[in-house]
């Protein structure tokens, strides 16, 4: 077993149960463990501190797992990691109106770097660390051991998995490859969801809760979906009597899918308009055609990947913002988002007050989102809060 040695003063987060320990903050590596081993940390006394997985090429060089020496990093150890997180997800599928969710969040459910998303019968995997990269057959084989899914896919496309030297993957685990659509629920609401082609794991179902808020206000409502991907809010809305709805976003294949999605409800495609096109341009022509509406959904991607990016990604928020108000009808409502982990919500509250006073409109802040419970926060590791919005109502 290697032992890697914590540099005096960096205690404090360990201890707090911080699962990140920066590779500025070690002191020695004794031996030459190899990226994804699991080591032990000690403080520079020699006394145990945390098991964690070493990668010498990431920031984070070690990713904290346990805090009890007593306690073997084995099979058994991930195999009961995945229970406990597959189990907690239980309620949020018990009312059999919904069969998609995240089973396995990460840090936050004590696995950093495995993301699991349930899609009915099939699930997709992302693996964004070199530690749980060597622990996944064990992984696997507990998945299909509790789950029995059709197919397992590698969905680990994401450019972090770069920054722990792992190459991209694309491609089955276990069982069955996906049909080209799988079809999900989510609060009775039918997704086809292309899992190999669409974007990160196949489906944001951290707005699943977020949808069906805002949809309670579009019966009889002029609603403009941006950046719409495969249709959340606007199939939701068009659910609760929405008088018509717009989608805007600029990829073909979340368009195709969103039409798609709407045939598969049965839902009234005349009331449905979608315009693939990049969201800002759009908003600006719309401005220019007079159009206007009572309800506006911005769910932008992530502006700002770190917090050297914030400024920069706090005025394209503030842009993007300010427009959308311009185009509310009276006391029409915006809902909002950011999931820029970066963003907190007390600064995104600061950006809609700077984009209301430019737009020259009053705004009161009647409602605010955060990410569901499938998605959950560990109190010892706040950067897992990601997902916030507002519900804002424009005079
Ligand atoms: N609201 C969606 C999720 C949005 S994800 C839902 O409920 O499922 C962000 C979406 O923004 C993606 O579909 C992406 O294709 C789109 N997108 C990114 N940049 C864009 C831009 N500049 N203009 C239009 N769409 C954009």
């Amino acid at each position: 077993m290697f032992e890697v040695i914590l540099k005096k003063g960096k205690e404090k987060a360990v201890l707090q149960r911080h699962p990140w320990v920066f590779s500025g903050a070690i002191e020695q590596v004794k031996g030459k463990p190899a990226n994804g081993d699991v080591v032990k940390l000690l403080d520079v006394q020699g006394r145990f501190m945390a098991w964690g997985f070493y990668n010498d090429q990431s920031r984070v060089a070690l990713r904290l797992l346990e805090w009890d020496e007593s306690v073997a990093i084995d099979d058994n150890w991930f195999r009961q990691k995945v229970g406990i997180a597959v189990d907690s997800r239980n309620f949020v599928l018990a009312d059999g109106k919904t069969n998609t969710c995240r089973l396995i969040f990460s840090e936050a459910d004590y696995l950093p770097g495995l993301i699991v998303d349930k899609y009915a019968d099939y699930l997709s995997v992302q693996i964004l660390t070199s530690g749980i990269q060597n622990n996944i057959a064990v992984i696997i084989d507990e998945l299909q051991r509790l789950l029995q899914p059709k197919g397992i896919y590698d969905k680990s496309d994401a450019s972090s998995r770069a920054h722990e030297g792992l190459e991209t993957a694309n491609e089955v685990l276990a069982g069955n490859p996906p049909p080209e659509l799988v079809e999900v629920m989510e609060n009775g609401i039918t997704y086809g969801i292309n899992i190999a082609e669409g974007q990160k794991s196949g489906f944001y179902c951290d707005q699943r809760d977020n949808r069906m808020l805002v949809a309670n206000y579009a019966t009889g409502k002029k609603v403009l979906d941006c950046f719409s991907y495969t249709g959340g809010f606007t199939l939701n809305s068009l659910k609760h009597g929405a008088a018509s709805v717009t989608s805007v976003d600029s990829s073909a294949l979340a368009i195709d899918t969103l039409k798609r999605n709407i045939v598969l409800n049965g839902l009234n495609e005349a009331k449905h308009h979608s315009i693939q096109s990049d969201v800002n341009k759009q908003l600006r022509r719309f401005k220019d055609e007079g159009e206007t509406f009572d309800i506006i959904v911005l769910d932008p991607p992530k502006y700002a990947p770190s917090r050297s990016a914030l400024d920069r990604a706090s005025r394209a928020y503030k842009d993007l913002n300010r427009i959308a108000m311009l185009l509310l009808n009276k006391g029409g409502l915006l809902a909002t988002y950011s999931c820029s982990g970066a963003m907190d919500i007390d600064t995104f509250k600061q950006v809609l007050a700077w984009a209301a006073l430019d737009a020259g409109k009053q705004v009161q802040f009647i409602h605010q989102f955060c990410q569901p419970e499938d998605h959950p926060v560990r109190s010892s590791f706040p950067e897992g809060e990601y997902l916030k919005g507002l519900l804002c109502r424009v005079i």
